[in-house]
């Protein structure tokens, strides 16, 4: 039996720089002021973000800088583990070989903090001294929360009602953290008193709750808001993901075809994905790269691609986008990440012009195919992360059928250690 492979890279080769895939995606619609509906500048954006994420986000620059600070708090989990998923690939009986990236092992239990912490930090040295933000299950406000810790800043996070009453244990991570946590919608936003009073035993939607933090940070000077997905530069941050795997296949002299993520709004998916693409778009490789999305929250495979607002109150710029509509309920499915109506703009822009592909699975198929990760690997998955363990499999069961090699690299995006309700009900046949 083969065993297990880490490939690991030494401290020194933690990547120093972001990739910035705008600089070649030329073709990229503009944001739009949602009042005016002309493109958004970056001064517009000011009352919400700081101004060196402003930057970021409309950077056309290939590479951009990761500041030290920041480096060497990726230090505490970074570079995180590839993994030859030999396990898996016995259970399957498959000939692909199966890679994963794992980021659970990030000390929030996902991906997310590879954002936080530059979010925070250009907050910090801007003179910001309170955050706002929103979160679904709870991964984002975690990692935001701890975040903030790390550089002195006041942290509230509005946290949609479902999950606040579903993942308790979330919660109390944030405020362990020293994080304010507020269930949204809520009272104390003009946006949530208007939500509770359309719909009082609304379960809430993380759109609802970005238009709480935004007006929160909108109407105060020394509060900014934070956004763990969707934006051009939280894509930006998370390609360190793809950046040090690209130079783990390099020690594993192997090298990926098909790449896989689940998507939510697609930041772990991008940042998996676009560090190879780049060399897709150079000429130099060819990728299928596989969006894996929710039944419950179809944006990418049900949705239509058109401007709309990232938030249910209509406050937000306009984005180009997948949308399911701003106003859209998603299902109360357990993968609370990936209950957002649209995707990022350059994801967006991706799947029309047919450079990713995107497939919907059914919660039922995640959780029976988390089981067996777990069974086989030893790691219990995010119910996020099922969906793309869940296309994982799809392929790989492909290339047994067909008879062919494949290389599959999905990320491993988060841990279910405090999702284990979710699994209680799926195991007790109550799902
Ligand atoms: C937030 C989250 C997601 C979904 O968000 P993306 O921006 O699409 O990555 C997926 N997995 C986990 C574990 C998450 O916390």
């Amino acid at each position: 039996m083969k065993t297990t492979k880490k490939f690991l890279l030494p401290d020194r080769e933690i990547p120093k720089e972001w990739y910035n895939v705008l600089a070649d995606l030329p073709s990229l619609q503009p944001m739009l002021h949602p009042a005016t509906h002309k493109p958004v500048r970056p001064s517009d954006l000011e009352p919400l973000f700081a101004k060196g994420l402003i930057e970021q986000e409309f950077s056309r620059k290939r590479w951009i800088e990761i500041p030290e600070e920041v480096r060497t708090l990726y230090k505490i989990y970074r570079p995180t583990p590839l993994v030859r998923a030999s396990g898996l690939e016995k259970a399957l009986d498959t000939p692909a070989r199966i890679y994963f990236k794992n980021e659970s092992v990030s000390p929030v239990g996902s991906h997310k903090l590879n954002s936080a912490l530059p979010q925070a930090y250009y907050n910090k040295i801007e003179g910001v001294r309170r955050l706002t933000t929103e979160t679904g299950a709870g991964q984002w406000g975690s990692a935001i929360s701890i975040a903030a810790r790390h550089f002195g800043l006041d942290m509230e996070v509005f946290m949609v009602r479902l999950s606040y009453d579903q993942k308790p244990y979330r919660k109390v991570v944030m405020q362990t953290y020293g994080g304010r946590v507020i269930p949204s919608p809520s009272n104390t936003t003009e946006a949530g008193r208007k939500f509770l009073a359309q719909k009082p035993d609304t379960t809430g939607s993380l759109g609802m709750a970005i238009s709480e933090a935004c007006e929160r940070a909108a109407l105060d000077p020394d509060t900014r808001y934070t956004l763990g997905s969707v934006l051009n530069m939280v894509m930006l941050h998370q390609t360190i993901i793809g950046l040090e795997a690209e130079r783990q296949f390099e020690m594993a002299q192997d090298y990926p075809d098909t790449i896989i993520g689940c998507f939510g709004g697609g930041s772990n998916f991008g940042g998996i994905s676009l560090p190879f693409l780049r060399h897709q778009l150079a000429g130099k490789a060819k990728f299928d790269l596989i969006a894996a999305e929710s039944t419950g929250c179809p944006k990418l495979t049900k949705g239509a691609f058109r401007y709309d607002y990232g938030d249910s109150a209509g406050l937000t710029p306009l984005i180009p986008m997948y949308t399911l509509g701003y106003d859209y309920e998603p299902e109360a499915i357990h993968a609370g990440g990936l209950r957002y109506h649209g995707a990022g703009a350059i994801m967006s822009q991706l799947l029309k012009d047919n450079i990713i592909r995107a497939m919907d699975i059914d919660q039922h198929e995640c959780f029976k195919v988390g089981k067996l990760f777990a069974q086989s690997e030893g790691i219990i998955p995010a119910p996020e992360s099922t969906h793309a363990i869940a296309a994982t499999i799809r392929e790989a069961l492909k290339a047994k059928e067909e008879g062919h090699e494949k290389v599959i690299l999905f990320n491993l995006s988060g841990h279910g250690l405090l999702d284990l309700g979710a699994y209680e009900a799926f195991l007790n046949g109550q799902l």
